[in-house]
């Protein structure tokens, strides 16, 4: 598909590049930078789309393969575009490479993604952009332990609490409600 001027701009209008950051807890994710949020509609999968022409026609595009584009030019024949970041309504293009079908089979073994990108696991779109209901001390104390004694993952603090990943990433790392001093 050719990126034309309009189709760019059509997309750059959407993207909000300050979204959350992959969980640095995560070897997986390590080193990654913020999401870019493609902020308009998605798919039942969380992948953002976007509508473009192409022959003439108009077709319903997804986002992270147009931002591979604008970024990198054409994608080959049959590859696909995956994400590092495992989050697909994301478009930064750092966080987002090729493969085949059998790589992307070989990431989500990998990295335990149940079901492909068809699992429970809610993307991180726009809606987790909420403010995070306040917590109290003895929550936070729950939180640092689950993570460091039953090593549970931070999107599932999360989806228990009602708070966002980074919110929870801040909390275990002691960024956010910072320890009392020990009496
Ligand atoms: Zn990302």
């Amino acid at each position: 598909m050719k990126i034309t001027k309009d189709k760019a701009s059509a997309f750059w209008q959407k993207i909000d590049k300050d979204g959350p950051m992959p969980d640095q807890s995560n070897p997986h994710y390590i080193g990654l930078n913020r999401c870019w949020i493609w902020t308009g509609r998605t798919n039942h999968n969380g992948y953002g789309r976007i509508s473009v022409s192409f022959d003439g026609k108009r077709i319903m595009a997804r986002t992270h393969r147009i931002s591979w584009e604008i970024h990198h030019g054409k994608i080959p024949d049959g590859m696909l575009v995956l994400h590092r970041c495992d989050n697909p309504a994301c478009a930064n293009p750092d966080h987002l490479f090729l493969g085949s079908h059998q790589d992307n089979q070989n990431d989500c073994t990998i990295k335990n993604r149940k079901n492909g990108r068809r699992g429970k696991r809610r993307p991180y779109g726009p809606r987790d952009f909420t403010v995070p209901r306040v917590l109290t001390q003895n929550q936070v104390d729950e939180i640092r332990a689950m993570r460091r004694n039953l090593k549970v993952s931070c999107s599932e603090i999360a989806k228990i609490y009602g708070v966002s990943r980074a919110m929870v990433w801040l909390i275990v790392t002691g960024k956010a409600w910072k320890r009392p001093a020990p009496v």
